[in-house]
């Protein structure tokens, strides 16, 4: 059998009906996982599932809202309802800066909702979690995965979009603290830093030939990434093969920062 060989596993994505956390879970199925699709739209969950009929893995969804504590605690119960355990938890789902402006201008509302969904969402999702992968862990069955999607916004000076940039920075010392605390629970805790991905998030930037003028030649593979770039990095995460590999932050960009 292959290392990464996913069968029997367990695993939610929030915002796992679009995007980068499609992506994701459609990788993590075909390689044998059970899938739990949690998103705000009961109708882009159930396309989602539809785009992985047939896959090794079985699919659910549920729809939540990682903002609202008891959302998550809803769509936790609903996941162990169908699957009876959780082995890894991808808090992919998050929000973009919208329109950008000068940080002298940004309104308490657009701050805390950032946080909500970016943050307290990561929060939320991760703590559900690690309390059912440690109790399991104190029954004798050590085996947790968390893995957050940040952003390159963690890591550069992300003028006129820094509470998006600030959510992303606080996912990456979440992360790096919970591998801390629950690696003797044999929890692994990792963060994904995507570079320019095409997604619903991007697609009106993208359409900016001004935008792509700029940023292309920044990209040594000289192509934005595909949602499906990320299946790789989920896999490896979900199997036993990471099991030394904690608190690190994945770049995942085309080589944009080495350059
Ligand atoms: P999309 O807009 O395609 O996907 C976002 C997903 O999050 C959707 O599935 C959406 O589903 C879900 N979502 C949003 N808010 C909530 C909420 N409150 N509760 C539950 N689900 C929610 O964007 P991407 O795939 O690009 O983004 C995925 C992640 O990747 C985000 O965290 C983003 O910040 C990050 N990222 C993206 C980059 C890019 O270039 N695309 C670059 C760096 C980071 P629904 O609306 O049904 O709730």
């Amino acid at each position: 059998m292959s290392i990464f060989d996913l069968t029997g596993r367990v695993a939610v994505i929030t915002g796992g009906n679009g995007g980068i956390g499609l992506g994701i879970a459609q990788a993590l199925a075909a390689a044998g996982c059970n899938v739990s699709i949690w998103g705000r739209n009961a109708d882009k969950n159930k396309a989602a599932a539809a785009t992985m009929a047939g896959a090794k893995g079985k699919i659910d969804t549920h729809v939540c809202d990682v903002s609202d504590a008891a959302s998550v605690k809803a769509a936790m119960a609903a996941t162990l309802g169908s699957f009876g355990r959780v082995d890894g938890c991808f808090a992919n789902a998050g929000i973009g800066g919208g329109g950008r402006r000068a940080f002298i201008d940004r309104t308490e509302e657009e701050w805390r909702t950032m946080f909500a969904t970016n943050l307290d969402g990561v929060f939320h999702v991760f703590q559900a979690a690690a309390r059912h992968m440690t109790e399991r862990a104190a029954s004798g069955d050590a085996f947790g995965r968390l893995v957050a999607t940040s952003s390159l916004a963690s890591l550069f000076g992300t003028a006129r979009n820094e509470h998006y940039a600030a959510t992303k920075a606080g996912i990456n010392a979440l992360c790096r603290a919970l591998a801390v605390e629950l690696a003797r629970h044999g929890v692994t805790a990792n963060a994904i830093l995507p570079g320019w991905i095409k997604s619903d998030m991007t697609a009106g930037i993208m359409a900016n030939d001004k935008f792509v003028a700029n940023v292309m030649p920044r990209i040594p593979v000289r192509r934005f990434g595909e949602p499906s770039d990320f299946g790789g990095i989920a896999v490896y995460l979900m199997s036993k093969a990471s099991s030394y590999h904690t608190a690190d932050c994945f770049v995942i960009d085309g080589g944009y920062t080495a350059f």
